[in-house]
């Protein structure tokens, strides 16, 4: 199935009873989109809303989070797909099932609140997604700042129904689902008392301080940031045994000078810069491991090849998180586990001005947790 074909054409109206009561004397809907039109400009347009056939779900977004790769899209280093362009290329969504294809089962009816996994919208089956790795597949995503989205299909929504904040939620479905991935592949590796440091304390780095301390609260947290403010907002979300401001301090000496010389056990790193990992690679100690999650260059040089061979040390990548890691997330913020509210700082209305603001601030490090766009109760 061609998703942009299928998105932008007319479609005849659903023979789902809930579409048909939406709907004006079988005319095709409008709904209210803002796009990203070009390099750094955000535009508020109508778009036709369409209609979900097959194994395909309309929803209506309640809110749409705002991640870093987004902000790179808008500034035109990260391709943009003209399907993706309606709703600014977002991708943390929540919403509302409105009207279902005739493929879709019960339990995704109707009036189910859901977050969308933009990690599970594949749509040809291959040997990931058949065990569940949906995130090592090609996932197809529509941008979320629009008051409708079509999903290709039920498999990738996960109920949030029982969560306390739907709204708040939209963050676990980038940046809630990315922490989580990078911890877990983490947490075989550490011991009751070693030491942890995620670098980074922006929106993925506060989720990641909360799973270190929900899946491994036996470990010792260190956050490193370069700014004063993440790091006293990290202070009172997670808890911390060490928090290092590494414009301030030198952070490898920090760390060496607490564990006595001897290394770390594991490190996150949620900036991925060839500098911060030939740095922090320095703490690691035997037998611990170095998460790369956040990627801002192209090339990485490892200076202590020795220890690297000689301690065992484990250098992994960590992308975002599967469908199943998605529905652990929701299953662990409902269940009050980590506090997914207290990461969310900015509620947005749905206001291409405001919008747009909020893109620039995300692009100058202005802010602190991370933003959300609510865009219908
Ligand atoms: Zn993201």
């Amino acid at each position: 199935m061609n998703l942009e074909k299928f998105y932008l054409r007319k479609l005849p109206v659903s023979i789902c009873p809930t579409w048909r009561k939406i709907s004006l004397d079988g005319e095709v809907k409008k709904h209210k989109a803002i796009l990203l039109k070009q390099p750094y400009t955000l535009v508020l347009e109508e778009i036709p809303t369409p209609t979900p056939s097959g194994e395909a779900v309309l929803l209506r977004v309640l809110s749409a989070g705002i991640c870093h790769s987004d902000v790179l899209r808008w500034r035109g280093e990260l391709p943009c797909p003209e399907g993706r362009r309606a709703g600014a290329g977002t991708h943390e969504v929540v919403g509302e099932i409105v009207a279902r294809g005739e493929e879709v089962p019960e339990p995704f009816k109707e009036g189910l609140k859901v977050l969308v996994c933009s990690q599970a919208t594949y749509i040809k089956e291959d040997q990931y997604t058949r065990v569940g790795l949906t995130h090592h597949t090609k996932n197809e995503f529509f941008g979320g700042m629009q008051e409708y989205i079509l999903l290709p299909h039920y498999r990738c929504l996960v109920s949030v129904e029982g969560l306390e904040d739907i709204h708040a939620a939209a963050p676990l479905a980038c940046a809630g689902l990315t922490a989580y991935g990078a911890i877990k592949k983490l947490r075989c590796f550490i011991k009751p008392g070693d030491h942890v440091a995620i670098i980074g304390l922006g929106g993925l780095g506060l989720y990641a301080a909360q799973w270190a301390n929900t899946l491994m609260p036996y470990a010792k947290l260190i956050g490193v940031d370069l700014k004063e403010e993440a790091l006293n907002f990290a202070s009172k979300i997670a808890k911390f045994s060490m928090l290092i401001n590494a414009s301030k301090e030198d952070p490898i000496k920090v760390i060496n000078d607490a564990v006595g010389g001897e290394g770390i056990r594991g490190v996150v790193d949620f900036v991925g810069k060839p500098e911060t990992i030939s740095k922090y690679l320095n703490v690691v100690g035997h037998l611990g491991a170095y998460i790369i999650v956040g990627v801002m260059g192209d090339k990485i040089t490892i200076l202590n090849l020795r220890d690297i061979v000689t301690k065992e040390i484990t250098i992994q990548g960590s992308f975002m998180g599967s469908l199943q890691d998605q529905y652990e997330v929701v299953e662990f913020a409902r269940s009050g586990l980590i506090n997914y509210r207290a990461v969310v700082t900015r509620r947005l209305k749905f206001d291409v001005e405001e919008v747009s603001k909020a893109f620039i601030d995300l692009d100058q490090g202005k802010v602190i947790g991370r933003q959300i766009v609510e865009i219908s109760k």
